[in-house]
């Protein structure tokens, strides 16, 4: 499902809403040294549920809001919104349009929104986990991404490869039905335990 747009408003050094329309084909982005091109990447990146305010380069998830600069106050929020075309309904919801938004306040507060519904972080991540484009998968790779991959253990390197293939939410449901079975089986003695009791 192609993205069509990013909405950053508020967000690092975009201090102005700002939107980018992404055509069929290769958008290349380019710009001076510090001109926010990685910032773009840590926006989509925030959106689809980064919790590490470490990796995006701040020390508390609050340093994403735009922080102020000579000519322009501190934002009181940042907004990042992901658009993306679901005519192929490649993306499990009903809607031909997609819109994926998380927003931060000072306070702290923050909340996800698809189609503008607020909802968990759970289900931003359970949206995105068939696509293959997770905030992990290698459909995002920022500098120095390569080498950690390379050095990575191979068990780490090998859930990659199942999120690419599609596999990673099969795994889940099938760890969560695992959970499931387990608990049963111990009910189960139980019960044989009360009955052998009543016997
Ligand atoms: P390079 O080509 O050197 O990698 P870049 O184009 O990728 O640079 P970024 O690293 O995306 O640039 O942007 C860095 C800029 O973002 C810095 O000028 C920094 O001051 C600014 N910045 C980061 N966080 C904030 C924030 N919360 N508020 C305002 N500006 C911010």
């Amino acid at each position: 499902m192609p993205l069509r747009e990013l909405v950053i408003d508020g967000f690092k050094s975009f201090a102005e809403k700002t939107t980018i329309h992404f055509n069929t084909g290769i958008t290349g982005i380019v710009g001076p040294n510090g001109s926010g091109k990685s910032n773009i990447t840590e926006a989509i990146r925030w959106v689809m549920g980064e919790s590490s305010a470490k990796s995006l380069r701040g020390s508390n998830m609050k340093d994403v809001i735009f922080a102020g600069s000579e000519f322009r106050k501190p934002a009181n929020r940042a907004e990042v919104t992901m658009i993306f075309d679901n005519k192929k309904h490649e993306l499990s919801c009903d809607s031909d349009q997609v819109a994926i938004s998380r927003q931060i306040l000072r306070s702290g507060d923050s909340e996800y929104l698809i189609n503008k519904q607020t909802v968990r972080l759970r289900d931003v991540r359970a949206l995105f986990l068939d696509s293959g484009i997770s905030q992990n998968s290698l459909a995002i790779i920022s500098q120095g991404r390569v080498d950690q991959i390379l050095n990575s253990r191979p068990e780490d390197r090998r859930s990659l490869f199942e999120e690419a293939a599609g596999v990673l939410h099969f795994k889940k449901q099938k760890e969560a039905a695992e959970g499931q079975l387990d608990k049963t089986n111990d009910n189960l003695v139980r019960i044989n335990d009360l009955v052998k009791e009543l016997e």
